[in-house]
């Protein structure tokens, strides 16, 4: 019996292994292009490689090649991938919309930071999960800047409010804001929601609220991450321009 061994898979979804490597060198000289102009440096940018829809092989070849980060955004994708991932990875960002039936099976992933807190409901979901445990769970405020109304997010009036009563919820620590841009043609055209989450990001570190540590500005995806740079983006989250167009079944 001749039994041939399964040919190494290096074609993964149509894009090869060298492929991302080699696309995540071209995002990092973008990050830190833009963040010359922005005057700082591409050190003070964390890249998230955004995963969804992609398989382990493809997060295990990002890691391989300098990704430190990546980010889910659907609680039972991460559920089934994230016990699969062999390399080594300083930590999980979950990106998504959370339901609140799912804030116990996430946090049971250990997420280091979750982007997309959007409701005091939701906070206090994660507040009680927590609750009897010596954890704190780090937290981003999102923020609907564009106001579209297909958008999860916390209206920017309401975000005071919100951030004010959120702080005050055990086991949890608000460390700074995420938002979504506006769907646009014109790619300029998202300059003005980065420019927003900037100017709410500053009025909350001034408002000088307990147990707020506004460390964190979590804004621009592939199409827009150099200007949310240019606005003052610390965090990027990217998955087109590293892993290709996504399919979604
Ligand atoms: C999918 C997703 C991204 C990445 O989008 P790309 O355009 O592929 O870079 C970033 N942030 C969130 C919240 C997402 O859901």
């Amino acid at each position: 019996m001749i039994c041939y061994e399964i040919e190494r898979v290096k074609d993964f979804e149509g894009f090869s292994v060298t492929e991302i490597a080699a696309n995540i060198e071209i995002v990092k000289q973008r990050i830190s292009a833009a963040a010359q102009r922005s005057v700082r440096e591409a050190g003070d940018i964390t890249l998230v490689a955004v995963t969804k829809t992609h398989t382990v092989e493809m997060i295990d070849e990002a890691l391989r090649s300098g990704i430190t980060y990546f980010g889910e955004n659907k609680v039972q994708e991460a559920l089934e991938k994230l016990p699969l991932v062999s390399e080594p990875y300083a930590g999980f960002h979950f990106i998504g919309h959370l339901q609140t039936n799912k804030v116990k099976t996430l946090l049971r992933l250990n997420p280091c930071l979750i982007h997309s807190v959007d409701s005091y409901h939701l906070a206090s979901a994660l507040s009680a999960a927590l609750d009897g445990t010596d954890k704190v769970q780090e937290i981003l405020l999102q923020v609907n800047t564009s106001g579209e109304t297909s958008k999860y997010g916390i209206p920017p009036f309401e975000l005071p409010a919100v951030a004010d009563a959120v702080a005050k919820l055990p086991n949890l620590k608000i460390t700074g804001l995420m938002t979504i841009s506006r769907l646009c043609d014109e790619k300029e055209d998202c300059r003005q929601d980065f420019r927003l989450l900037k100017a709410l990001f500053e009025n909350l570190r001034q408002a000088g609220i307990r147990n707020l540590d506004m460390q964190w500005l979590s804004m621009g995806m592939t199409d827009d991450f150099e200007i949310a740079i240019e606005e003052g983006a610390n965090i990027v989250r990217i998955g087109s321009a590293i892993f290709g167009e996504r399919n979604y079944y």
